[in-house]
């Protein structure tokens, strides 16, 4: 059973040597009144918030998930198929997708985050993206955090990453003006020319982020949704209309500092009456349903296109990773353990 171990707890910007991948040897086998599961693992997901459960101590507030033990697997989301069970709720075959470990197969006692996959005519990697946690999380920051309405002008930050893409699709299916933010020239053009985003920039090229958004926003911002915090959040306030809404899903670039940056134009908020709501996508799992009627139209039907980053083989799961703090994934990063 190969499995993904963390090394040892980790301070400031992780590494790939941060992790190993090692072969247990461990027979697994479910315990009876276990309520547990023994699942084969597909489909991994890399998220951004791996990171925190990396340190010793998670961010103050944060308390969705505790955090890894050095020496141990990592946990995270991912996709696989039930090969045992003594747990009413699955069977022998099931596919799932939730919670489980970085490894090739894994005993699950009792599952927590773990549900069954209903929909098997699309391919079983989307329930690590764009059917799993990114999309359910753009799908509630967009449509129930940021109050969006036809016409509004809607800036996305890590615009080309597994939220970020989808956000700018669902604005544009609203009818909305939409600008996304991103890394490099090649994820400029794929947000400009594939994903029908009105407007994008490289934020690493612009010297002045300010002068940025207000070539893009001459009338100003209604809905920012908020990716990566830092200088980019600064810059945002300035341009934010009044009554703005500001979506905030994560803050990536605040990850791996020990101190977080000052942001200077919170006045904004005031002066400009912003609503600024940070919102976490486990509030919204009782939507998963009605998100699953309004997504799974927009895929079969051609309306959103779904960008996937995969590597193969849990060898490459450091490095998928490591690569979202350094903007190497295009789309969804994703790391195939199996294909079934
Ligand atoms: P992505 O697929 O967008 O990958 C991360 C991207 O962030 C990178 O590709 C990179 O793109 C960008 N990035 C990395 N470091 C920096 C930096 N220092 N400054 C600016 N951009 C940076 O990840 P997700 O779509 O999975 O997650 C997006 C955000 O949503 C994260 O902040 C995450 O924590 C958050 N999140 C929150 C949830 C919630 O419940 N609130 C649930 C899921 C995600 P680039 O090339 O553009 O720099």
């Amino acid at each position: 059973n190969k499995q993904v171990i963390l090394r040892d707890y980790v301070t400031g910007f992780p590494q790939e040597s941060d992790m190993y991948v090692i072969t247990g040897t461990a027979k697994l086998k479910v315990p009876e009144d276990s309520k547990g599961v023994l699942v084969k693992n597909l489909y991994l997901s890399s998220d951004p918030y791996i990171r925190f459960l990396m340190g010793k101590r998670k961010p103050e507030g944060y308390s969705s998930f505790s955090s890894y033990t050095p020496g141990s697997p990592l946990t995270g989301y991912g996709v696989a198929k039930v090969l045992d069970s003594r747990n009413p709720g699955f069977k022998e075959g099931d596919l799932v997708w939730g919670i489980t470990g970085w490894e090739e197969y894994s005993l699950i006692t009792p599952p927590q985050r773990l549900f069954k996959i209903q929909h098997t005519d699309v391919p079983l990697s989307y329930y690590t993206g764009i059917l799993g946690l990114p999309g359910l999380s753009a799908y509630a920051g967009f449509y129930e955090v940021s109050s969006p309405k036809k016409g509004d002008r809607v800036f996305i930050s890590a615009a080309s990453g597994a939220v970020g893409h989808l956000v700018g699709q669902f604005a544009k299916l609203m009818g909305c003006y939409v600008v996304g933010s991103a890394g490099s020239k090649e994820k400029v053009d794929l947000l400009k020319n594939k994903l029908g985003f009105d407007e994008a920039f490289n934020y690493k090229e612009e010297h002045n982020l300010d002068a940025a958004l207000k070539r893009c926003f001459p009338e100003g911002i209604d809905i920012y949704f908020e990716n990566v915090g830092g200088k980019m959040l600064d810059a945002v306030l300035l341009n934010m209309r009044v009554r703005g809404r500001i979506a905030a899903c994560g803050m990536i670039s605040q990850y791996n500092l020990d101190q977080p940056e000052g942001v200077r134009n919170l006045m904004s908020i005031v002066y400009k009456r912003v609503h600024f709501e940070g919102f976490s996508v486990y509030d919204f799992y009782h939507l998963y349903p009605k998100f699953l009627d309004v997504v799974l139209p927009y895929i079969r039907g051609g309306k959103i296109t779904y960008i996937e980053d995969i590597v193969e083989g849990l060898e490459k799961g450091p490095g998928a990773i490591i690569g979202l703090f350094k903007g190497r994934n295009v789309g969804k990063q994703v790391v195939v353990v199996a294909h079934e």
